[in-house]
């Protein structure tokens, strides 16, 4: 029997779905002032975009992706990233035709076929952001600062930038032959991955997470003294530019990021502090020259960055990041007969109306369970309603903070909770 979650998964409850919440509408609201609008993509796309995109010898593609035949015989892949989406989308819809440059994020889940462990997931949801039309390294640092902005806004400190460049196509080619004539002599040393690495892209090796602490991946040559004099200018100005916002960075002559369509600027966000998830990078993204003109778009670069929602949750978790998130209750309605419950509905809409967090009893005409309730909830007012309220219109309120009770007609409730609330 199956009534379990598929592995890898997690249900979000309680506290855990309003965390994921907050973190979105920060998110949303911090991302609102750099100008990018929302992009929603299907869940599923032809695998052929994931394979396009991230090269049909990346990890990605060759093991992790959830990918099906529909019952028409199409080959379809739950989304593993939301790069690829984004530029079919902008590239199918024309989004290139009026002028100026694009800026697009998108926040949902994605799917990936991997080992589940701390922080990492099956389906995950990422938050990520594409700009599309400029390749100025300013953009690059404006792009880093809203990634860096999003995680000091939410109080995130202990998390490290490390940042690389691995050049535009020259350098990259440069750097694919020195690493093939290098690696070329220490092949029995690498896992049966890398070997395939080494004969389609040389320089997915240095990115394997079995051989990442293999001496060999370790002295193998760096790319910095392969870069072209355009590529080391385009780097040191993006340096430039992070030293003067005053953005710490660390220099990684080693991240390569994983996918095929990276060129100049590649950077990542690494968890920092002393906990379970320390080394686990939390967000990562760079530039891409010719990935819109392999979708048939136009010859346009880009840039842009995921993060993963569930692991900055985890880090916020940890590090005692989230503000209380429970909505307190305002008004609790207790109701001593049926006629009254009647009342206490209408009331209790009315109360709503006017933004405040209403809970009634819909079962109990006795007082003893409702201060019960009452206990549970804690409300900042409990209203009483009986017959001789309903007669009366007036009704007893009582405020539970400073504990005084009053005798209020019906009509002038609202305010007088509002007044003090
Ligand atoms: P990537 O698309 O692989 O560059 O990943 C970008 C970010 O998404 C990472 O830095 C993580 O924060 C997050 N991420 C990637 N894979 C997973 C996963 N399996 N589970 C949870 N988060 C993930």
């Amino acid at each position: 029997m199956s009534y379990q979650k598929v592995k890898g998964t997690q249900d979000f409850y309680n506290e855990n779905s309003l965390k994921m919440r907050y973190i979105e509408e920060k998110v949303r609201s911090i991302i609102s002032n750099y100008g990018f609008s929302e992009v929603i993509t299907p869940i599923f796309e032809n695998t052929e975009v994931f394979v396009r995109s991230a090269g049909d010898s990346s990890d990605i593609v060759t093991k992790e992706m959830y990918t099906f035949l529909d019952k028409s015989e199409r080959s379809i892949t739950l989304r593993p990233e939301g790069t690829a989406a984004i530029v079919r989308c902008f590239v199918e819809n024309k989004l290139h035709s009026t002028p100026g440059i694009k800026k697009y994020f998108y926040f949902g889940p994605m799917f990936r076929y991997e080992r589940p462990q701390a922080g990492r997931y099956r389906q995950f949801n990422q938050f990520g952001v594409e700009v599309y039309g400029d390749s100025s390294p300013y953009l690059d640092t404006e792009i880093i600062l809203s990634a860096y902005k999003v995680f000091s806004n939410l109080g995130i400190k202990n998390i490290k930038l490390k940042i690389n460049t691995i050049g535009d196509f020259k350098s990259r080619e440069d750097y694919a032959n020195a690493l093939r004539e290098y690696f070329a002599n220490h092949l029995d040393s690498l896992c049966s991955d890398c070997k395939k690495r080494y004969e389609k892209n040389p320089m997915r090796i240095l990115d394997c997470k079995v051989d990442k602490d293999n001496e060999v991946l370790l002295n193998a040559p760096r790319i910095k003294d392969f870069l072209t004099e355009e590529s080391k200018e385009y780097f040191n100005n993006v340096l430039k530019s992070l030293d003067n916002l005053e953005i710490p960075y660390e220099v990684d002559n080693n991240l390569v990021r994983g996918l095929d369509y990276y060129t100049d600027t590649v950077f990542e966000f690494i968890i920092d502090g002393d906990n379970e998830f320390k080394g686990l990078a939390i967000c990562a993204g760079g530039r891409y020259a010719d990935l819109i003109k392999g979708f048939g778009g136009p010859d346009i670069p880009g840039v842009g960055y995921a993060f993963g929602v569930e692991r900055v949750m985890n880090i916020m978790t940890v590090e005692n990041l989230f503000p209380t998130l429970a909505k307190e209750v305002d008004v609790l309605i207790i109701s001593l007969d049926n006629d009254s419950k009647i009342s206490a509905l209408k009331l209790a809409d009315k109360l709503r109306d006017n933004d405040l967090y209403v809970e009634l009893d819909y079962k109990n005409n006795n007082l003893k369970p409702q201060f019960k309730l009452a206990d549970r909830v804690k409300p900042k007012y409990i209203i009483i309603i009986g017959e001789e309220e309903r007669n009366s219109g007036i009704y007893t309120v009582k405020n539970t903070v400073t504990k005084t009770e009053d005798k209020i007609e019906v009509n002038n409730i609202i305010n007088a909770i509002k007044e003090n609330i």
